[in-house]
């Protein structure tokens, strides 16, 4: 058993059964005499890992047979650029929501490749909510429309996703794909870097529907094309062979816990144990409207700077590492992935009691 709970944002915790089938890996590889991290990605023991990883993927996540899967590298920011690359042909126009800085960073990307309408931006209140559904200014002929499913950052999440009238969603998922269960056949793509809730770093899943493969520009360069990717099942050049691996573990951590339904419940009385010490105490402050909270990532205040990092040190004391808040909102922010055990939420919930009672 391990001695510390890891809040960290990302790279993230993972499941300790995962860390142990993967130590196991390092060494001997399915039976090869190789280890996961000597292995050919063009060999048929890994060929057979990666299909069933995507098999997976694709059960878990109830995933239509229309839709392709890729594992790739470059992490969620080079999505950022890959969508409009793809997608974005001059002359179109694609609409934007700007929910925090991952938001505005795709928004940047996609400026340098053509033109978009941002739908809307809660910007002006510190990124505090997500935009309503009436504040929403879609452009009827827009080639899809980017959201951001769960800002890791702000701690804020979108509770059902905006009806887009056809317009294919993009949806950059990585802090929160696997934690509830959604409805895959409203998105066009669904990208997220996998070191949140899927595995480590140094890969990143793409879901994309079979219309949205082959729209890139005759020029553009083979790697920055989805089309090179699907027809080469991920191997178009050395793909990320064990951090598919790990991720390929997760997945069956998760089949074995009950699948995302079960997931979900999880995640929800996680939040929740958390969401109530902030709703009952004047000591502590969330720092998003209640209708926007996010279920994997959660900030708040203390009344002071000094008593915030009081708090943090004596978190480490007790092994509740990585609960400092981004640089661009302080204070806390536990991050509560998939892979956090409850008893790591518990424990820093009877902490934040006792440090509550303490200084107040
Ligand atoms: C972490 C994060 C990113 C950045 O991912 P990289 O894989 O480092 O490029 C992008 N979007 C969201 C929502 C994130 O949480």
């Amino acid at each position: 058993m391990r001695k510390v709970f890891i809040f960290n944002p990302g790279p993230a915790v993972l499941p300790e059964p995962v860390l142990e089938s993967t130590s196991k890996a390092a060494l001997n590889f399915a039976g090869t005499g190789m280890s996961i991290l000597e292995v050919s990605h063009r060999s048929k023991e890994f060929d057979a890992l990666l299909n069933e990883t995507i098999d997976r993927l694709r059960k878990l996540l109830e995933i239509p047979e229309n839709y392709k899967i890729l594992f790739l590298q470059g992490g969620a920011s080079l999505q950022f650029a890959m969508v409009p690359i793809n997608l974005l042909a001059p002359g179109t126009v694609a609409d934007y929501v700007d929910t925090g800085s991952w938001s505005s960073k795709a928004m940047k990307e996609a400026r340098k490749i053509g033109t978009i309408n941002v739908a809307a931006s809660t910007k002006d209140e510190n990124y505090t909510r997500i935009p309503t559904a009436s504040e929403l200014k879609f452009t009827p002929e827009s080639v899809y429309c980017h959201i951001t499913s769960n800002n890791t950052i702000y701690g804020t999440q979108w509770q059902s996703f905006p009806d887009t009238h056809g317009v294919p969603l993009v949806a950059d998922m990585s802090s929160d794909i696997l934690s509830k269960k959604i409805d895959v056949s409203r998105f066009g793509i669904i990208y997220a870097g996998a070191q949140k809730n899927m595995g480590p770093a140094g890969v990143t899943c793409v879901i994309i529907r079979d219309d949205l493969v082959d729209r890139a520009p005759e020029n553009t360069p083979t790697m920055l094309t989805y089309k090179a990717h699907v027809q080469d099942n991920s191997c178009y050049n050395t793909c990320p062979v064990s951090s598919i691996f790990v991720v390929h573990e997760v997945l069956g951590w998760i089949e074995d816990l009950g699948g995302i339904p079960e997931m979900e419940k999880i995640n929800a009385k996680k939040a929740s144990l958390i969401y109530d010490i902030l709703d009952e105490s004047a000591f502590y402050r969330g720092t998003v409207q209640k209708d926007s909270r996010s279920l994997m990532n959660i900030p708040f205040r203390l009344p002071s700077e000094d008593l915030e990092k009081e708090f943090l040190s004596g978190a480490t004391k007790l092994g509740l590492i990585g609960l400092k808040g981004h640089r661009s909102v302080g204070g806390i922010r536990a991050s509560i992935y998939n892979a956090m055990p409850i008893e790591g939420v518990e424990k820093l919930t009877a902490y934040m009691r006792e440090f509550e009672q303490k200084n107040s």
